[in-house]
């Protein structure tokens, strides 16, 4: 009798990512004004632009954009560092922002206020692992969140945004493509809901959004009837049941500014504050919850390597032309297929 060999077609699990505490940075006036000279005197001398992602401080959004440079989402903060002139790009976000930044733009020096700051989304997808899931299942194409390392997106057919999965994941599936998804269970599973495809979904989660709470927040719609309530995917699936609108940071900011509602209850990253009051004054925005009832606040909704960058170790970075990221070429020629295949494909819609 021949012994069956069982396959195993789940995704192994990830490991927990712990997340570092929440350490923002406090200036004085004194300080944050001698800091600002120097960094833009410096930032001159060395043709850099500087690039946000919204989940930084307020003093490095306005920053950007009192220097010519942007406050954006991941995908727009890459596609700015391509379209500027500047030799020099300063990256403050996470390190697969700056990784793809350098990916796009191999002939730029990119520099991070830190190389310490990282994704627990791109922290559960390791290489290896990931890679040896992929080949497990060969007859599936391989889509990864932009939230991943250079090496994941090489392994990767197609590398995919919040605001382009589902109607990527769409098309594909209408090609009859079926899938592998990752890192992000919670996004996964929004756009596998959404398109019907077929999906093998990683199991990694963002620990930020994955801290918001259903059931306190139902109550605070409660309290809040003239309240539309907005929610990144990157959530776990009953509080994006409570949505009044789903979408990426940028489509979040959008339904701020467009939406006539007088108040906003918002589950992202609370970095987002800081613009959503720029392009909307005068509505009010609220936290979702992100602690049960009862219970004391988990992330309370801001990304603890986000908090990493600051004025102090964007002078210092400038100062010792440090923290740049370097990535092997073919390495990023590979990357660069999937990133590509994407860039082509928002073109194409
Ligand atoms: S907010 Fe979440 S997805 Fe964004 S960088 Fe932080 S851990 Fe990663």
């Amino acid at each position: 009798m021949n012994a069956s060999i069982p396959i195993r077609f789940d995704p192994p699990s990830t490991p927990v990512i712990a997340a570092p505490p929440v350490q923002e940075e406090i200036l004085s006036d004194a300080e944050r004004g001698a800091l600002l000279a120097e960094i833009r005197q410096r930032m001159q001398a060395q043709d850099a632009v500087l690039i946000a992602h919204y989940y930084t401080s307020a003093d490095l959004q306005d920053l950007a954009e009192a220097t010519g440079g942007c406050v954006s989402d991941s995908l727009e903060m890459a596609r700015f560092g391509h379209r500027h002139k500047a030799r020099t790009l300063l990256v403050a976000g996470v390190r697969f922002m700056g990784e793809t930044a350098k990916i796009l733009n191999p002939e730029k020096r990119v520099l991070m206020p830190t190389l310490e700051a990282e994704c627990s989304l791109d922290l559960s997808c390791p290489t290896d692992a990931f890679s040896a899931f992929c080949d497990q299942h060969p007859d599936r194409e391989v889509v990864v969140y932009a939230n991943t390392s250079a090496e994941v997106k090489a392994r990767a057919d197609w590398m995919v945004t919040s605001g382009l999965a589902v109607r990527l994941v769409k098309a594909l599936h209408e090609q009859g493509k079926r899938l592998i998804w990752a890192p992000d269970r919670h996004l996964g599973g929004y756009v596998q809901s959404v398109t019907g495809a077929d999906m093998l979904i990683w199991k990694g989660s963002c620990v930020v959004h994955d801290a918001f709470q259903a059931e306190a927040l139902a109550q605070m719609k409660l309290a809040y009837p003239q309240a539309a309530v907005l929610v990144h995917p990157e959530s776990p699936a009953p509080v994006i049941a409570l949505a009044d609108v789903v979408g990426s940071t940028t489509q979040l900011l959008n339904a701020v500014r467009d939406l006539p509602n007088p108040q906003f209850i918002i589950a992202t990253d609370n970095g987002m504050f800081h613009k959503m009051h720029q392009v909307a004054p005068g509505k009010q925005l609220l936290e979702a919850p992100t602690a049960a009832l009862g219970t004391s606040c988990g992330s309370c909704a801001h990304c603890p390597w986000m908090a990493m960058n600051g004025l102090r170790n964007l002078a210092a970075v400038l100062r010792q032309g440090n923290n740049e990221i370097v990535l092997d070429t073919q390495l990023m020629d590979r990357a660069r297929l999937s990133i590509q295949r994407m860039l082509s494909f928002a073109a194409s819609i």
